[in-house]
């Protein structure tokens, strides 16, 4: 973990230190080696207990009962496990950027440098790089990191997607020491981990704090913002972001629920419980 709290002064303490910069705790060193074991237990935990519902592609699935049928990924793109953050993306980009410093609008692809030179989906002249403007409303195939990198069996979601998710989802956020981690449980008892794996970009990266997911469809009220799913300690929802950040994504499965298929096709599925231990 990047950062932690210390334990005596309460001050947040970055990157790898031995003693408290603040308060000058000499075991602190020790005590974030201990966080980042109970850390790793716990995500093991949860990865072992993701259900899966089937594969497409080499990635797994899971049937949340969704009345569309929709299968979302267990994993996000670039990811190995549920709970591993894995790549970010700037909107309508298919290759994750070097580092957090190139999530600007200068290194954008789809603008000539600024929040209002807009080169591709962009409804209003006011954002257009030259008063630019399409009918574009939602990414084509081609512009869709899901699409390109994990083949067309899998796009990323739309707003409509995580709408249903959201209201045929109870969500709840799962603590994990100072690491979040969104659950949408459905009506037929299977659930979707989202770690709060933050953005990239040049203002603070919320990473444990807050997720933030891409979505295919632009916002409504200006091109230069994106609809995305957020989570933050308390609750879930939709909101938007600045396209040039560096999200992370979750893959919806081009397929949707089998008709052959039920639900008792996966049994057993135990409810997660308190990951206090
Ligand atoms: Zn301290």
């Amino acid at each position: 973990m990047y950062y932690l709290g210390c334990p005596e002064c309460g001050e947040t303490v970055f990157g790898d230190k031995e003693v408290c910069p603040y308060c000058g705790f000499a075991g602190f060193g020790e005590y974030k080696r201990q966080k980042e074991h109970e850390l790793n237990n716990l995500q093991d935990k949860l990865n072992a207990r993701q259900p899966a519902s089937g594969e497409a592609g080499g990635h797994a699935y899971v049937d949340l009962g969704l009345p569309s049928g929709t299968l979302w990924a267990t994993c996000n793109i670039g990811a190995k496990a549920p709970m591993d953050y894995g790549k970010y993306f700037a909107w309508g980009e298919t290759a994750p950027k070097k580092d957090w410093t190139c999530y600007n609008w200068e290194n954008y692809k789809y603008c000539n440098g600024t929040h209002n030179s807009i080169t591709k989906y962009c409804d209003r002249k006011q954002y257009g790089n030259k008063g630019f403007t399409d009918k574009l409303k939602a990414l084509e195939p081609a512009d869709d990191a899901a699409v390109a990198l994990w083949g067309d069996e899998w796009r990323m979601p739309t707003y409509n997607d995580a709408t249903e998710l959201l209201q045929h989802c109870k969500c709840d956020i799962i603590r994990l020491n100072d690491f979040d981690v969104c659950r949408f449980t459905g009506s037929n008892g299977n659930y979707l981990l989202l770690p709060a794996a933050g953005h990239l970009g040049p203002i603070d990266d919320g990473i444990g704090k807050y997720g933030r997911y891409w979505l295919s469809s632009i916002g409504t009220s200006q091109p230069d913002y994106v609809w995305c799913i957020f989570s933050n300690s308390e609750n879930c929802g939709l909101t938007d972001e600045h396209r040039r950040y560096g999200l992370t994504i979750r893959p919806v499965c081009v397929r949707t629920r089998p008709t052959s298929r039920t639900n008792q096709d996966t049994p057993g599925l135990k409810p997660i419980g308190p990951l206090t231990e």
